[in-house]
């Protein structure tokens, strides 16, 4: 690891890259969730220093070489909550960014909001900044769920949030969903599937709750005061997913993620297919040609550095490429289509059976993982048992 005073934000770009993707983080949320531990602060009026900072951020990046040689094929507003700030303020940072940086004509822009914090004009002044993709973080339609879980917004303002969405002219929306929650039965998941298809959103992540160490909702646990769902409970409410959603046309195309054909998230697969990204904010991370490296988590504490002219880094390391190679297999194989051979030996000069030898042998031949067509994937047993398998290859 090396210390921030030590690091130079000039790297030199590598040939044969993929168009890289910006990411920039709004640390924000009106309230924090019980399950959180995403790097968000609760605050009703999110601080206009934050974003001076960030602007100040995306200048400082758009004049480095790196970014100076590359089209950018996607930009991901995410939090937190973006749309804490006034459409007009994310209009602008959106706006500064398009013309800061250079983007595929294509280029994919998402921003993330939370059902009770948009309205029509705030999304209608986004989509004529570019805005071309929203995200809103349903998680559940049942007002019960989303109480349980701390959530400051109702099943109504989900609806009115996507209905919103869709009269400003949003045709390209995700909704984010969870399952394996307290208190949640199958047929609760079920009626949340049915909820979020009535809306036909091109793309739906469905997650299931992980407990997280420091959250409120882990130290219920540890004094048993949390009931979740069993595992028996849990499978049927995967095995519903599958269901549901592939008769509605979602296909899934990643552990937690379906999409309608084409509406897959293409800044995520970028991350998944382990490409360059540049992340601006309070404690986002950026890889930059094998370089990885953070920005400081504490929103003042960003902004007073920017404000000083000082670099927001906290810390950076130089990914060896066997480093590299492994990471990009793991990410690759979250995907369904999982990871190209040709592609891993091209970049790194590798491929999995030369690496992994008797453990990838092991794997395929426990039926956790297969290889056809220069690929190495994960197989329908392997699926549900994902981060086991991974965690072997990491
Ligand atoms: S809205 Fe998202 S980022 Fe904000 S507290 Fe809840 S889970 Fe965390």
């Amino acid at each position: 690891m090396t210390g921030p005073e030590s690091m130079s934000t000039d790297f030199t770009p590598t040939s044969g890259e993929e168009p890289p993707s910006l990411y920039l983080h709004i640390p924000f949320c009106r309230s924090r969730c019980a399950y959180c531990s995403f790097n968000s602060y609760a605050c009703q009026a999110p601080p206009a220093a934050y974003l001076a900072a960030l602007a100040g951020q995306i200048s400082h990046w758009a004049g480095k070489k790196w970014c100076r040689e590359r089209r950018f094929a996607s930009l991901f507003i995410g939090g937190g909550t973006p749309t804490i700030y006034k459409g007009s303020e994310l209009a602008g940072l959106v706006g500064l960014c398009l013309k800061s940086f250079n983007f595929r004509e294509d280029a994919e822009i998402t921003v993330e909001a939370n059902p009770n914090t948009v309205t029509v004009e705030a999304l209608l002044a986004l989509r004529r900044a570019g805005v071309n993709r929203l995200s809103l973080g349903v998680q559940a339609f049942s007002d019960r769920l989303l109480a349980g879980l701390g959530r400051s917004h109702t099943v109504a303002e989900a609806h009115a949030a996507i209905d919103a969405a869709r009269r400003a002219g949003f045709a390209n929306i995700n909704l984010d969903l969870m399952y394996g929650l307290p208190g949640q039965s199958a047929a609760d998941w079920r009626d949340t599937l049915a909820s979020a298809l009535a809306h036909k959103p091109g793309h739906l992540a469905c997650y299931e709750l992980t407990i997280e160490d420091g959250t409120p909702f882990a130290r219920l646990v540890e004094r048993g005061e949390l009931s979740l769902p069993g595992e028996g409970e849990a499978l049927a409410m995967v095995e519903l997913t599958h269901d549901l959603l592939a008769r509605a046309g979602l296909g899934r195309y990643e552990i937690s993620n379906y999409a309608a054909p084409g509406r897959e998230c293409r800044h995520n697969l970028n991350y998944w297919r382990n490409g360059g990204y540049l992340g601006l904010g309070a404690g986002a991370v950026s890889c930059l040609s094998g370089f990885r490296f953070g920005t400081v988590a504490e929103p003042e504490e960003f902004a007073g550095l920017v404000q000083k002219g000082e670099l927001p880094l906290a810390e950076g390391e130089c990914l060896p490429l066997a480093a590299r190679f492994r990471e990009s297999v793991v990410m690759g194989l979250r995907l369904l289509e999982g990871v190209s051979f040709a592609r891993l030996q091209r970049q790194f000069g590798l491929t999995p059976v030369g690496y992994y030898g008797k453990m990838l042998e092991d794997l395929c031949r426990q039926g956790l993982v297969e290889i056809s067509h220069d690929r190495l994937r994960l197989t329908r047993a392997g699926l549900p048992v994902a981060n086991q398998v991974l965690a072997r290859l990491v």
